[in-house]
């Protein structure tokens, strides 16, 4: 028997949460953002649950390769392009859409021998300064990759730095604007933020990632409220022991708690080298038969330690959800002092997943 620990993956709230991207950005086609092995779901798993999208957005030339193998036949984007020339070999083969964001992916393409054009997205550096063209420098890149005999369809894209913040998109906007001004050409800005919360932004095409997977882009849960998105993905396990403790005895390496009174404690299969943070602190959430309740001490690798004072009568077998439709994985996020993105895509690769 495998331990009791698994990632359950839910193919009918992957398509609800396509279906609500639909409705924040009626008039946009979708890149559904599946990079990191769609952000720890697996490709495979998540792509019944998301192929009545218009494309696929994702980071690496082999899960590309991937999506052609199951079936797909639409766009597929990297979204970071390309890096070496050999790349653009496979990128001609396999038909992807590429970005483009420097002078050295430009000179690689226009060294490519390509069989026929390659469709590109323009990076701009709007602001964010990690890849892409400045504003100044945006004309003239396109007119180069217009030049060049590789590049088909150009469409204009840049990536938002606060989306999800106080400080917003309004001087990425300007800078865009500035920079593709008399440019014609699709568009391509909004990642999960701008989706929701950006609607001005939208234009031709939207890229969400997070949302498709239920999460918050700005990793507080009371933000996607009312928005119809469902949790992607449940992370359950089971108690595998109980331990009653008097007051005073302390649980786990460090001895880091000890209990106030006598207590009674679950011992959940799941550890840090399941991709459960050791970060997360006492009082992380936890449902134990259908109650909330609370880590307590340090996080093992196999193995956590919970408060089993609100669930008297959970034992050993009694289920455990560590994440979930129950308990939105930003909660948990929250406690442990990130986000929703960095949980599910840590999710180690022993821990069993399957779709439902
Ligand atoms: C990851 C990524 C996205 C999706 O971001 P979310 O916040 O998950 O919606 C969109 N565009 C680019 C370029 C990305 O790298």
């Amino acid at each position: 028997m495998p331990r009791p620990l698994s990632a359950i993956i839910h193919t009918s709230a992957l398509a609800n949460n396509l279906a609500v991207v639909r409705r924040y950005a009626p008039k946009s086609r979708i890149w559904a953002v599946v990079k990191a092995n769609a952000y720890g779901h697996g490709l495979a798993r998540v792509f019944p649950g998301l192929r009545a999208t218009d494309g696929f957005g994702l980071l690496d030339l082999e899960e590309a390769v991937k999506l052609r193998e199951l079936g797909w036949a639409g766009p597929i984007l990297l979204l970071e392009g390309f890096f070496r020339p050999t790349d653009i070999d496979v990128i001609d083969r396999y038909s992807l859409t590429t970005a483009v964001h420097s002078d050295e992916q430009m000179r690689m393409l226009e060294m490519a021998r390509l069989s026929k054009p390659v469709n590109i997205q323009l990076k701009m550096n709007s602001g964010m300064n990690r890849l892409g063209y400045t504003p100044e420098r945006y004309r003239a890149a396109w007119e180069r990759a217009r030049a060049c005999q590789g590049v088909g369809q150009i469409t204009l894209m840049t990536h938002f730095s606060d989306a999800d913040g106080e400080r917003g998109i309004a001087y990425q906007m300007e800078a865009f604007e500035r920079g593709a001004e008399g440019i014609a050409g699709a568009r391509s800005l909004s990642n999960s933020a701008a989706t929701l919360w950006h609607p001005a932004a939208h234009f031709d095409w939207v890229r969400p990632g997070i949302i498709l997977y239920g999460a918050s882009p700005s990793g507080v849960t009371a933000a996607i409220e009312g928005t119809g998105l469902q949790p992607a993905m449940t992370l359950a396990s089971e108690l595998i022991a109980t331990q009653m403790v008097a007051a005073g005895q302390t649980i786990g390496y460090g001895s880091t708690f000890a209990a106030r009174g006598p207590m009674r404690i679950g011992v959940v299969a799941c550890g840090y080298a399941d991709g459960y943070s050791r970060t997360a602190p006492e009082g992380t959430p936890v449902i134990v038969d259908g109650v909330l309740t609370r880590l307590v001490g340090r996080v093992s690798m196999d193995m956590i330690t919970v408060d089993l004072t609100p669930c008297p009568t959970a034992g050993v077998g009694s289920r455990v959800e560590l994440w979930g439709p129950n308990l939105p994985i930003d909660d948990v996020a929250r406690a442990c002092g990130t986000i929703g993105y960095e949980l599910m895509c840590a999710v180690a690769p022993r821990v069993p997943v399957r779709a439902e």
